[in-house]
Order: C-alpha cells, then sequence, then structure tokens
C-alpha cells in the first residue's frame, strides 16, 4: 500500500517515526518543505528535509529537535571568531549534510536527487522528496509592513512578533519536483503530518500542481492536528493561524483543511471538538497526540491508518 506523507520538520519527524513502525518504510514517500530553505554561510540548508532525514535515521538531537546528536560546533564558533553572525548554529557535520547539497547543486544535479542520496547514506528505506527543486523561501508579514524570511523570523529572532500575513508566492510558482504529483497520483492514502498548516503545509499545497493533485486523487488524505488545547506542542503556530485569521484550536485547523482532507485526527483533550470538526464534513477520531515517545507516535500512526481505511471501505 503506498503511503504519502506531507511534511514539515520537528511535527511531522516525530510523527513519521511512528509511521514507519506501521507500515513498510519502503512504501513510504514523504513530501517535504523546502519553504524554510535558505544559504547559511554559503551553504544551501535543507532545514525540514534535514530534520525528517536525521530523526528517522535515530541520528536528531532529541533536546533541539534539530542537527545531529553529539555534533560539534568548531565550523560555526570560528566563524563567529571571524565576525559571521552565527544566529544559525549549524553543527559542524550538519553543515557537511550543507555543503554536500551546495557542491552538488552546483554540479548541476537536482535537489530531489541529492535528498535521495542523502537519506540512502542516512540508511532510510523512506523515499524523502522536497516539495520543489526551485527556490520557494516563505516570508512573514510583520506590523509595520516588515518582512522577514521564515527561519529569520523564528530561529534569528525567536518569533516575537504576530503576523499579519504569509507570502507564498514564490512556492505558488514553483514547479513540483520530479516524483511528486507521480507519488501522489499513485497514494493509496495521504497523511497530513501534524506540522505547521501556515509555514510547512502551506507551502506544500500551494506549489503548482500539488494542491489539484491532491483533490484529483482517490486515496483518503488524513491528518494530524498540531494544535492541542487551543495551543501549539511547540513553535509559533498560533502567530501564523491568526495570521492567516485561522482559530489556534484543532477545530480551527480542521476548518482551515475542509474540503482537501477526508479525515482528521484530533487530540483526546479536544474530544469535545469532534462534532464539530465531523460537522466541516471530515471524518473524526480523537486520541493521544502528544508524542512523548516513539510508542505514542507509533500508536497514533495506527489511528490514523485506521481511519483512512474506514475512510476507503465506505467509499
Ligand atoms: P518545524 O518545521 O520544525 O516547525 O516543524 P513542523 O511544522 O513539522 O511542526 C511544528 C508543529 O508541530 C507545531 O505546530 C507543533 O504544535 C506540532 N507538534 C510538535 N510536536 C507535536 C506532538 O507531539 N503532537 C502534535 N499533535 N503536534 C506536535
Ligand atoms: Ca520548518
Amino acid at each position: 500500500m503506498a503511503t504519502v506523507a506531507l511534511a514539515g520538520g520537528v511535527g511531522a519527524a516525530r510523527f513519521l517515526r511512528g509511521v514507519v513502525r506501521a507500515v513498510p518504510p519502503a512504501d513510504l514517500t514523504v513530501i517535504s518543505n523546502t519553504g524554510d530553505d535558505r544559504l547559511f554561510y554559503g551553504v544551501h540548508v535543507s532545514p525540514d528535509l534535514d530534520i525528517v532525514t536525521y530523526t528517522l535515521a535515530g541520528q536528531i538531537d532529541r533536546t533541539k529537535g534539530y542537527g545531529l546528536a553529539g555534533d560539534g560546533f568548531r565550523v560555526v564558533d570560528a566563524l563567529a571568531d571571524l565576525g559571521h553572525e552565527t544566529w544559525f548554529r549549524l553543527g559542524d557535520r550538519d553543515l557537511a549534510t550543507a555543503l554536500h547539497r551546495s557542491v552538488r547543486l552546483a554540479e548541476g544535479v537536482g535537489l530531489a536527487e541529492i535528498t535521495d542520496q542523502v537519506r540512502r547514506t542516512f540508511g532510510l528505506e523512506v523515499t524523502i522528496l522536497p516539495m520543489t527543486e526551485d527556490p520557494a523561501p516563505t516570508y512573514v508579514e510583520l506590523e509595520g509592513g516588515r518582512r522577514a524570511h521564515f527561519e529569520e523570523y523564528l530561529a534569528r529572532d525567536g518569533a516575537p512578533d504576530d503576523v499579519s500575513g504569509v507570502d507564498l508566492s514564490a512556492a505558488r510558482a514553483a514547479r513540483p519536483a520530479p516524483g511528486v504529483i507521480d507519488a501522489i497520483a499513485q497514494a493509496d492514502q495521504v497523511l497530513v503530518c501534524p506540522s505547521n498548516p501556515v509555514v510547512s503545509i502551506g507551502p506544500i499545497l500551494a506549489v503548482q500542481g500539488v494542491r489539484e493533485a491532491l483533490e484529483r486523487c482517490r486515496a483518503p488524505i488524513v491528518g494530524v492536528s498540531p494544535i492541542i488545547g487551543g495551543a501549539p506542542v511547540k513553535g509559533p503556530a498560533d502567530r501564523l493561524l491568526r495570521g492567516i485569521g485561522v482559530e489556534v484550536s484543532a477545530r480551527g485547523v480542521a476548518g482551515h483543511y475542509a474540503g482537501l482532507f477526508d479525515g482528521f485526527v484530533i487530540d483526546e483533550r479536544d474530544a469535545e471538538q469532534k462534532a464539530e470538526v465531523e460537522a466541516l464534513g471530515l471524518a473524526c477520531r480523537s486520541t493521544e497526540t502528544l508524542m512523548r515517545t516513539p510508542e505514542i507516535a507509533e500508536a497514533l500512526a495506527r489511528e490514523v491508518l485506521a481511519l483512512a481505511e474506514e475512510i476507503r471501505a465506505r467509499s
């Protein structure tokens, strides 16, 4: 059974760690957000691609949720001594991944092929695809007409300000990476990870032809809420959702995705919103979605797959 997952970074990686325990990894294709990609120190960093790769390889720095466990920081420290801004603290081995990506890109190799080679090097059977090979940076619009690249807003500034809008125009102009549309067309089920709906899933859906491919595909599309009890587990999803006029709740996110999704899994703490989610036309289940352990992530993945199965059986 071919499974496609739409993924951002940390929330996605936690969930995918459970999915690969519930489906054969070789049957899973992850379509990853590249809206956060940016050059740092002259090298092409793909935060979400790398978070998913490192997490599935069991090499993620668990306390930070990004970067490699046990990595050193000699290069960024030396760059700081040389007068560089080093708010993006790339570890030494993490930098090697980005440097490798940059070298290959300069040689004319596509980002999809590079990503595939990296995941093989990390011993993964899961296929990981960037949403696009075109530059597709996400910008957030702040009060007073200021704009910032999403990583500048998040990693440099710590997401201190409310957001008045999100600029996905680069993603909208981007073509899907090789394999993306085919993977969706051939999917038996599409899972949407509990990632930031605005800046992680939003850019993927904005890439040319992706939303249409999802609308066309007959496979059930089932998501997981990144909002539990009216707040994100981590990160600025609350500011971003408010910035695009969506209520910060499981029900609000369900409404944002309604029309595209067939099913939505919400946290058991939000179980009272189930009827409202169903009223939006989505099949809904509530369960434990706070993925403190791989076992919880696996149980959640199985619940999502069971909901997909139920939707498939019905149609
Ligand atoms: P980023 O690209 O690293 O910001 O990561 P994502 O967009 O994939 O994930 C960020 C979202 O994941 C946030 O909105 C969090 O609320 C959500 N998230 C993180 N951990 C969990 C979890 O254990 N359960 C659920 N339901 N959501 C989570
Ligand atoms: Ca991200």
